[in-house]
């Protein structure tokens, strides 16, 4: 479990540098990554923040990480919604809960310019999707249309896997894949209009092909809602050449 004090989340600091710790911690004291207050240990919540997180735990689907209100007895269950439409992805993975706790967090990384929340937020993708890391040859985020970006300055997607290739020791392919059109916000639209809103939208580039041919991908988003957007790279990964891709986001929906 994740606790507000880990001291896995500590800056690493070896040798004769250790003694430089309490000069930086008074220069630049550990912050909450969600309201800035004062912690103990850099990159944890502050015990109010923590205590309104929904962290995500097993028994959940094995396909989609939605978590079971039942305990499965070990048994590897897979929810109504993959059995019915069975996602491109082999698994995907998430830290929290979709909720205003964590949306605040998600939030602010892709709106606030609070990129300093991404290294923190890829710590507990770290943990939460070590699986998946573990037989990882690529991680990918999902791309934003160059327009988007250039507005945004940042692809919140791209610090994560950064952040994220960091701590696993892996390849990050920030520019594999390209959104090749536009599309609406996602937020007012319906399921299947999701999946139709981004259709087509996203390609591998042709000089990147040789990079994925055979290779197993961790694909990186900020949130999970319908699945459609993670579902078409997928896809996208899959018909280029990927050998499986698996999904891994900071937040994902889960309906009551
Ligand atoms: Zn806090
Ligand atoms: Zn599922």
């Amino acid at each position: 479990m994740l606790g507000p004090v880990d001291k896995r989340c500590r800056l690493a600091l070896h040798g004769p540098m250790r003694l430089l710790r309490p000069l930086l911690d008074l220069l630049l004291p550990p912050l909450c990554p969600a309201c800035r207050a004062l912690v103990a240990e850099t990159g944890t919540l502050c015990p109010d923040c923590w205590k309104g997180m929904d962290f995500l735990a097993p028994p959940f689907c094995t396909c989609c990480g939605l978590p079971f209100s039942f305990e499965t007895e070990g048994e590897a269950l897979v929810c109504a919604a993959c059995l019915d439409h069975p996602p491109p992805w082999r698994a995907a993975r998430s830290v929290l809960r979709y909720d205003d706790s964590s949306k605040g967090l998600v939030m602010a990384l892709k709106h606030a310019d609070r990129t300093d929340l991404a290294p923190a937020l890829a710590r507990w993708m770290h943990r939460a999707g070590a699986d998946l890391l573990e037989g990882c040859d690529l991680i990918v985020p999902v791309p934003l249309h160059w327009m988007r970006l250039f507005t945004r300055r940042f692809n919140q997607s791209a610090l994560l896997a950064h952040a994220l290739g960091r701590l696993a020791f892996k390849p990050v392919a920030p520019d594999l894949m390209t959104r090749t059109r536009r599309t609406a916000s996602q937020g007012h639209l319906h399921r299947s209009e999701r999946y139709d809103n981004v259709k087509g939208a996203f390609a591998v580039r042709p000089r990147q092909l040789t990079a994925i041919t055979g290779k197993s991908v961790v694909l990186v988003d900020d949130v999970l809602t319908s699945g459609a957007t993670a579902s078409e790279c997928a896809s996208v990964l899959l018909k280029a050449g990927a050998a499986r891709v698996d999904v891994l986001s900071v937040a994902r929906a889960v309906l009551d």
